[in-house]
C-alpha cells in the first residue's frame, strides 16, 4: 500500500480526493497548509505527494522546493492556473507532473498510478534508479562497482564525479537544485559547496564528450540530465 499525501487547503476537494484515493487502495494523510505538509513528511515519508499551488500560508512552489532541497519522492503540483509560465515553473522547481484545475477523479487516478509505477522501476527512493547497472547510450554505470565505462572504456571519475553522475543519470528528465545535490553527495548543507557542484558537473561534462551536452543547466535551480526525446535546455 502506498503513501499518499495530499497537500490542499479546500476541505470539500481535498475530501473527495482523499476518498477516492483510499478507494483506489491507497493510504492518504492530508494536510491544509505548506508547514502542515513539512511536518506530515518529517513525521512519515509519503510515495507521492500532490501538492496545490495555492496554499494559506506558503505558496506550493516554495513547498516543492523545500522538499525538493531533501527528498527524491514525486511531486504532482496541482494549479488552477493553467497557462504554460506556470507549468514549466512548477517542473523547474522539481516538480514531476502537473494536475489543472479542474481535473477528473479519473485524472487525478491515473497521474498518481503511473507516478506510482515510475517509482517502482526507477527504485527512486535510493536514488540510483535500484538497478545495478544504469545504461544510457554509449555509457554504461555500474551502481554497485562504483565505476563507469564510456564506449567500453573505462572512465576516470573520484567518487564525488561517479556519485553526481549516478543521481542524474538515474532520474534523466529531472532537475536537481545545487542545493539538494551538495546534501546527497557532500552530505553538507554548507553554501560554500554550490560552486563545487558547478565544478563537478563542469568536468563530468568534458569526460562524458558528445553525452555530456545532456547534462543541462536548468536556471534558477541546477542541473538535469535530459533523457533522449529533449534536446532543449532551459
Ligand atoms: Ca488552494
Amino acid at each position: 500500500m502506498s503513501l499518499v499525501l495530499v497537500v490542499e487547503d479546500e476541505v470539500d476537494l481535498s475530501e473527495v480526493m482523499r476518498d477516492r484515493l483510499v478507494a483506489d487502495g491507497h493510504e492518504v494523510v492530508v494536510a491544509q497548509s505548506g508547514a502542515a505538509a513539512m511536518a506530515a513528511v518529517s513525521t512519515r515519508m509519503p510515495d507521492v505527494v500532490l501538492l496545490d499551488w495555492m496554499l494559506p500560508d506558503m505558496d506550493g512552489l516554495a513547498v516543492c522546493r523545500r522538499l525538493r532541497q531533501q527528498h527524491l519522492m514525486p511531486i504532482i503540483m496541482v494549479t488552477a492556473r493553467g497557462d504554460e509560465v506556470d507549468r514549466v515553473l512548477g517542473l523547474e522547481v522539481g516538480a514531476d507532473d502537473y494536475l489543472v484545475k479542474p481535473f477528473s477523479l479519473r485524472e487525478l487516478l491515473a497521474r498518481v498510478r503511473a507516478m506510482l509505477r515510475r517509482v517502482d522501476l526507477e527504485g527512486r527512493r535510493q536514488g540510483t534508479g535500484g538497478a545495478e547497472k544504469i545504461q544510457v547510450g554509449a555509457l554504461t554505470v555500474d551502481v554497485a562497482s562504483h565505476g563507469a565505462t564510456l564506449e567500453g572504456k573505462p572512465m576516470h571519475l573520484t567518487r564525488k564525479e561517479f556519485e553526481l553522475l549516478t543521481v542524474l543519470v538515474a532520474n534523466p528528465g529531472r532537475a536537481f537544485s545545487r542545493e539538494f545535490l551538495v546534501q546527497r553527495i557532500w552530505g553538507s548543507d554548507f553554501e560554500g559547496f554550490d560552486r563545487a557542484v558547478d565544478t563537478h558537473v563542469t568536468r563530468l561534462r568534458k569526460k562524458l564528450g558528445a553525452l555530456g551536452e545532456r547534462i543541462v543547466t536548468v536556471w534558477g535551480v541546477g542541473y538535469r540530465f535530459n533523457s533522449e526525446t529533449e534536446k532543449d535546455s532551459f
